[in-house]
């Protein structure tokens, strides 16, 4: 996904396996925000788990058919 930075408006983009694991960090911490630090002025940009969890494509929820 692609963020800017808050603080000096740099682009950067951070990498589903980087997603990947904050969301698991996140879902075992209980927390629900992830810091993803700018490339450039370190500073931390919170994602929401909203954010994080709509920029990976979900796992099909396995749907039974109910006939
Ligand atoms: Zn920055």
């Amino acid at each position: 996904m692609q963020l800017r930075c808050y603080q000096c408006s740099w682009s950067f983009g951070v990498g589903k396996d980087e997603i990947a694991a904050a969301l698991e960090a996140l879902q075992a911490s209980g927390g629900t925000h992830y810091d993803a630090h700018c490339p450039r002025c370190k500073r931390a940009n919170k994602i929401s788990l909203e954010q994080l969890k709509q920029s990976t494509p979900r796992p099909r929820p396995s749907e039974k058919p109910t006939a």
